[in-house]
């Protein structure tokens, strides 16, 4: 079975599938860290559907939900009408969130998928501020339909103007650090102060706490609360995309309680569904401009989804999961500190909470001869070792600018053990490459 579904899958689908080419398993049962393939083998999954399982596969209280529904009888489809699992998963979230956002915000359930969320912010504050442009920054992901595209990796749209993303290792101005950050936040206040910089007012800034796809890159917090100070001293919308930061992931409930900010706007997906498709976008009360039929669509909130992610919100908050992400966060990156330096093959360890990242390269390769410039950055090595790491039973994922991060999101339910293992065969594929 299992090489006759890789065979079949492989030529019937689109040439655009990622991760099957990259995972060639055929996963068939899977329970929290561990998925089963068809052919018996067993991986520990710190993919966890890209940061989507936040609790794991079929965590029981997940199944429990889901099954209710199921029993109840209640209507699976009923386009965006009011229902008590509606209700419950809106009382849910609102209670999760950041408390001076909540008690003012709205809610509108997009669908399915975190692009669509993105989409619909964009929608609101261009249709809020009567503006069209849109701030967003290097390396940023926001998903994959036109508007997210636009503001994503690099592309070059006119509408979206791209500034700098403050990072340490790779800093833009080759200093790092809380100075770097700071130069970032200037080019940000420059742009927008310049008449003749050619980017009018925009109608909002998105920007991820902890950039994801781009290769794990937390933004300090200062920095954070100078993207605050900025857009609101010039009244453009803060949209933070929490996507693949929410619900306890960087060792906060939302990532945008590190530095304590309010954002206007919030873009939420991923693991709120509780391993089903389910995307939202929460905004100020007064953002909400938006008449009947004015962002609507067939897909406004699964139901099944809103029970499993009401079971996911609530066992997170409850188990107190996020502090437990912080904590055991730091304990995996000192260690693979650790590992960085004994291998220099790893030219940087970054992350927050269980969102975390290692970035390979070739310590003999620098990509210009600037003093203190990080060594190129190794794509084929990264692929490698994803590869090792997966003939040893860990599925990781690839990200960052040149795909040479490999990426851990394992669900905030990994144990201690679990988590020795996985960094054990980490170390393990790395030492079999670079050894
Ligand atoms: N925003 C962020 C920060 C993401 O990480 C992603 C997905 N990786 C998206 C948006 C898009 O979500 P989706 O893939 O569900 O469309």
């Amino acid at each position: 079975a299992h090489e006759g579904i890789l065979r079949r899958q492989s030529a019937r689908e689109s040439a655009a599938r990622t991760y099957a080419r990259a995972l060639p398993i055929v996963p068939v049962r899977a329970r929290g860290l561990t998925i089963e393939g068809a052919d018996g083998r067993r991986y520990l999954d710190c993919l966890s559907g890209a940061g989507t399982l936040a609790l794991g596969h079929n965590h029981p209280v997940v199944l429990e939900a889901i099954r209710r529904v199921l029993d109840s009888g209640a209507p699976l489809h009923v386009l965006d009408l009011a229902t008590p699992l509606k209700d419950a998963f809106t009382t849910e979230l609102f209670r999760t969130l950041p408390p001076r956002f909540a008690d003012r915000a709205r809610v509108r359930f997009c669908g399915p998928a975190g692009t669509d969320a993105v989409e619909a912010a964009f929608k609101l504050v261009r249709a809020a501020t009567g503006r069209t442009g849109l701030l967003a920054f290097t390396g940023a992901y926001h998903g994959m339909t036109a508007g997210a595209l636009e503001a994503s990796g690099d592309a070059t749209e006119v509408r979206v103007a791209r500034l700098p993303y403050p990072q340490d290792y790779r800093c833009p101005f080759g200093i790092g650090g809380d100075r770097g950050a700071e130069l970032a936040a200037r080019w940000t206040e420059s742009v927008l102060d310049d008449s003749k910089s050619g980017v009018p007012r925009p109608a909002g800034m998105i920007l991820e706490p902890v950039q994801g796809e781009g290769g794990v890159i937390p933004a300090p917090d200062a920095w954070m609360r100078r993207m605050r100070e900025i857009t609101a001293a010039r009244s453009i919308p803060l949209i933070a995309d929490e996507v693949q930061t929410g619900v306890g992931r960087t060792g906060a409930f939302w990532a945008v309680e590190h530095s304590g900010i309010t954002p206007d706007v919030m873009v939420l997906s991923k693991a709120i569904g509780g391993s089903l498709p389910l995307a939202v976008v929460v905004y100020r009360d007064d953002l909400d401009v938006w008449q009947p039929g004015a962002h609507a669509g067939t897909f406004r909130g699964n139901q099944l989804a809103m029970a499993a992610g009401t079971a996911t919100l609530a066992y997170v908050r409850e188990n107190r999961l996020a502090e437990r992400a912080g904590t055991l966060g730091t304990h995996i990156l000192a260690q693979l500190r650790k590992l960085a330096d004994e291998f220099p093959c790893i030219g940087d360890v970054r992350g927050r909470g269980l969102m975390i990242g290692v970035e390979f390269v070739d310590p003999e390769a620098t990509p210009h001869a600037a003093v203190g410039a990080p060594p190129s950055a190794a794509p084929e090595l990264a692929a490698a070792v994803q590869r090792e790491c997966l003939r040893r039973g860990l599925i990781v994922e690839l990200g960052g600018r040149r795909s040479s991060v490999v990426r851990l999101l394992p669900p905030l339910t990994i144990s201690d053990e679990q988590a020795t293992a996985v960094l054990d065969r980490l170390a393990d594929a790395v030492g079999a490459l670079a050894g």
